[in-house]
C-alpha cells in the first residue's frame, strides 16, 4: 500500500476525531490526535500533563514549542513510518512550518489536507453535548475564537499548496465518511 500522509483540519466539534479514526482504520495508518495525547498526559499526571492542564481547560492552545516536541516524538515511532493521519495538528502557521520540516527529513510532502466544514451554530451544539471536561461553555467559545484566528488561515495555505480537500461535514457520520473516502481517492477534490 502506498504511504499516506494526511492532515485533518476543521473547527472544534466538526467531527475530525470520529472521521480520522474511521479513515485511518481503512487505510491501515495510525490516527494521531494531539488532543487525545494531551488528555492522556493530563490523566496520567505526567510532567507534560501538568504543564498543559490549565491551558486546555481555558480552551487556549498549548505552545508551538511544546507541541513540536510531542509531534516529532510521535511521528518518529515505527507505526508512523508507513504513513499517518494527524488530527488536531497543525493548528498554527508555525506548527505547519514544523510539520513541513519534519516531512523534509523524510520523503515527500503531505498527500491530503481534509478540511471539514460545519456551520458555527452546529459546532457549539455538538461540543456542548459531548460532555468532555474541557468543553465548558466559556472554553468552547474560546476554542472557536482561537480556531478562527490561528487555525483557519491554514485553509488558504494548504489550498495554495494544492492539497486541500474540502468536505461538507454537516451531514451524517456515514455520509461524511463516504465523502472523505472519495476526496482522498482522487488527486484534487477541492470543492
Ligand atoms: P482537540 O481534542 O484537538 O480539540 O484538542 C484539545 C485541546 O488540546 C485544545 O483545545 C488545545 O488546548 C490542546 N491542543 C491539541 N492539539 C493542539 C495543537 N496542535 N496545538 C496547541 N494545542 C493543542
Amino acid at each position: 500500500m502506498s504511504k499516506h500522509k494526511i492532515v485533518f483540519l476543521g473547527p472544534p466539534g466538526s467531527g475530525k476525531g470520529t472521521q480520522a479514526e474511521l479513515l485511518a482504520e481503512k487505510l491501515g495508518i495510525p490516527a494521531i490526535s494531539t488532543g487525545e495525547m494531551l488528555r492522556a498526559a493530563v490523566d496520567e499526571g505526567s510532567d507534560l500533563g501538568d504543564r498543559v492542564k490549565g491551558v486546555m481547560e481555558r480552551g487556549e492552545l498549548v505552545s508551538d514549542e511544546m507541541m513540536a516536541e510531542v509531534v516529532k516524538d510521535r511521528l518518529a515511532k515505527r507505526d508512523a513510518q508507513q504513513g499517518f493521519l494527524l488530527d488536531g495538528y497543525p493548528r498554527t502557521a508555525p506548527q505547519a512550518d514544523t510539520l513541513e520540516g519534519i516531512l523534509e527529513d523524510r520523503e515527500g510532502d503531505l498527500d491530503h489536507v481534509v478540511y471539514l466544514e460545519v456551520p458555527e451554530d452546529e459546532l457549539v451544539t455538538r461540543m456542548m453535548s459531548r460532555g468532555r471536561d474541557d468543553d465548558t461553555e466559556e472554553a468552547v467559545r474560546e476554542r472557536l475564537r482561537v480556531y478562527r484566528e490561528l487555525t483557519e488561515p491554514l485553509v488558504e495555505h494548504y489550498r495554495a499548496e494544492g492539497v486541500l480537500r474540502t468536505v461538507d461535514g454537516h451531514r451524517t457520520i456515514e455520509e461524511v465518511e463516504v465523502a472523505i473516502l472519495l476526496a482522498v481517492a482522487s488527486e484534487a477534490q477541492d470543492a
